[in-house]
């Protein structure tokens, strides 16, 4: 695969370090859009992309890295309030979660707006609250220095401003814009979560499709809306390396086959998962399906939905009947059901308190219920998902875990995974989760140790847990993903038709393989490339897509949600127009009054 022909970094690079500067670029009329990768180059996590034109500084989602010790966004050489506007594609951590360093360096300018759908602002509302709460503890446990506050968060999050599926002008969006910037976005499905988007941007005639994350897979969201031509397009390549999943649906049966097997037996469910997005199709595969059930089972059985999941499932019922949003299939379902939360099975609990937690599990143990918990994290990273592992060591002689999705490296989630996979008879993971009583019942199966018994008496907080359960506990489900595989990126790719490709945000070994695929399977793409960091892409030269400015008011299916956006729209339907007519006058002597009525029957279609 062909790389880029922009220098390697220095080897030693400050705080001040200009990316722009080094690479020796700007934006110019031959070079109207630059994108720089601050994050999510070659690694999944933290994507952070700046957008540079002669008129303005955007950035293309603000993500953070949870793993290993919390990676956020490079911001290094960013000057002070210099940011006019963030375009979030979707509310994953990943993409959102740097969002408040921006406010805590004051990087963003006055005004500048935090441009998302309705839903994805308000998931990224609820993730950002959670994320300070980790944060807040990684520091404390670890001394370093808190990169964003509770003020942060609140300060970003007035910052959003909800935009449905469509665009305009940039300027119009973010009061923060020049009003001299001519630049245009466009916000389509990216059908990865509920709001998910992919952003298009253009300038002085260049065209840009950042992918964001793809989905196309998830059985309540609609179909990907099919991207604008682009010169280039910025491709997440998170599963570039896999041909494709295995369908969706067959996933759901698999794990379903499996959950009434666990059933039959009266054996409790624990399945790990992402909140946001996962959490719902699990949801989902579980109502649709329980009724089909025994009487008798059904009324032994208690659907426990616990942490963060329970908000999420919240907003995704705000949306049921919106059907830019969710699949038309699940908006017929609600309006002829009359159900108005489609997601939640028969014989819910959502536990709130350590107390209630505790009682189910003793009901699960004494035999009298057989719970299915439902609770994040999906790698066991956090959220209460690694306590119920916990306690179900110390409780059960018999249970399912179920891992539902991708495991990073250094995850309790990867170690069950990898022991499961090297069919060891009992796997031991290392945790820190604390009981939801006082203590764990007597059992071997949970030991609390010290990390370093050598760094001398420690605090309650630096103790960890060790966990044993039998490896046939553990049961991996494939292709439950809310990523595109190989196939589904290149039909994307194929679609924006686009003269360079720049992969991001996925791990070197997936992009080493979809790199090359895409190369030949592109019609006229001449070059694709791995981005990499702080590594400036220049969108200019000798394109070979036909993209002709295109005009706010030309973009299909714009809405906006504010008088101000609308009034904003008209004004620039009208100057066009006025502009349109008067060239039409020249030609053919038209009559001011004959003006007039074509702008009003222009503007009565509006
Ligand atoms: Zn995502």
């Amino acid at each position: 695969m062909e790389e880029t022909e922009q220098p390697w970094l220095p080897d030693e690079i400050d705080e001040t370090f200009d990316p722009l500067s080094y690479a020796d670029t700007s934006p110019s009329p031959e070079t109207p859009i630059i994108v720089t990768p601050r994050g999510g180059a070659r690694e999944v996590g933290r994507s952070c992309y700046q957008v540079d034109t002669q008129h303005g500084r955007y950035l293309v989602d603000c993500g953070l890295n949870q793993g290993r010790g919390e990676k956020f966004p490079d911001f290094r050489g960013l000057p002070p309030q210099s940011v006019d506007a963030v375009f979030l594609t979707h509310a994953h951590i990943d993409h959102c979660g740097g969002l408040p360093v921006l406010e805590n360096r004051n990087l963003l300018a006055d005004d500048a707006r935090i441009l998302a759908t309705p839903p994805t602002a308000s998931i990224a509302t609820l993730m950002l609250e959670d994320s300070l709460k980790i944060h807040q503890r990684e520091t404390n446990r670890t001394g370093r220095i808190q990169q964003f506050t509770r003020r942060d968060v609140e300060a970003v999050c007035d910052r959003f401003h909800t935009i449905n599926y469509g665009g305009g002008r940039i300027s119009g969006v973010s009061p923060a814009v020049s009003d001299t910037e001519p630049a245009v976005f466009q916000f389509g499905n990216a059908a990865h979560l509920l709001g998910s988007a992919w952003v298009m941007l253009q300038s002085g005639g260049y065209r840009v499709v950042f992918s964001g994350d793809l989905g196309g897979r998830a059985p309540h969201l609609p179909d990907i809306t099919p991207p604008p031509e682009a010169d280039v397009l910025i491709l997440e390549s998170t599963y570039g390396d896999t041909h494709s999943h295995t369908s969706m649906s067959d996933a759901r049966t698999a794990l379903w086959t499996d959950i009434k097997r666990a059933l039959q037996t009266r054996e409790p469910v624990l399945i790990p998962t992402f909140a946001v997005g996962r959490a719902q199709t699990l949801l989902l595969t579980l109502s649709e399906r329980l009724h089909t059930l025994s009487a008798d089972l059904r009324d032994r059985i208690e659907v426990v939905l616990d942490g963060m999941a329970v908000d999420a499932t919240t907003i995704y019922h705000e949306y049921v009947t919106e059907e830019p949003y969710v699949a038309e299939s699940l908006v017929n379902r609600v309006e002829e059901s009359g159900m108005t939360e489609p997601f939640l099975p028969a014989n819910l609990t959502t536990p709130t308190t350590d107390q209630e937690r505790l009682e189910l599990l003793t009901r699960a143990a004494r035999g009298d219920t057989v719970p299915i918990i439902v609770s994040p994290s999906g790698m066991l990273t956090g959220g209460n998902s690694p306590r119920y592992l916990t306690e179900f060591a110390a409780r059960l002689n018999s249970a399912t875990v179920f891992l539902t999705g991708y495991q990073a490296q250094n995850t309790v989630g990867r170690q069950l995974q990898a022991q499961h996979q090297a069919d060891q008879q009992t796997v031991t993971v290392t945790t820190s989760a604390t009981p939801f009583g006082t203590d764990w019942p007597d059992s071997s199966a949970v030991q609390w140790i010290r990390p370093d018994e050598a760094d001398g008496p420690s605090s309650d907080d630096d103790l960890l847990t060790r966990v044993s359960l039998p490896g046939s506990w553990i049961t991996p489900i494939e292709g439950l993903s809310g990523h595109a595989a190989q196939h589904g990126l290149l039909s994307f790719a194929r679609t924006v038709g686009p003269d360079t490709i720049h992969l991001v945000h996925g791990p070197d070994y997936a992009q080493e393989r979809l790199g090359p695929h895409l190369a030949e399977n592109v019609a006229d793409v001449s070059a694709v490339t791995r981005s990499r960091l702080l590594t400036p892409i220049e969108i200019s030269g000798d394109a070979t897509v036909e993209t002709a400015a295109i005009a706010p008011d030309q973009i299909d299916d714009t809405r906006f949600t504010d008088l101000d956006e609308r009034i904003n729209h008209l004004y620039e339907l009208v100057s066009q127009l006025n502009e349109e007519v008067a060239a039409a006058r020249n030609e053919t002597g038209l009559t001011e009054q004959q003006v007039r009525e074509i702008i009003r029957d222009e503007l009565g279609n509006e």
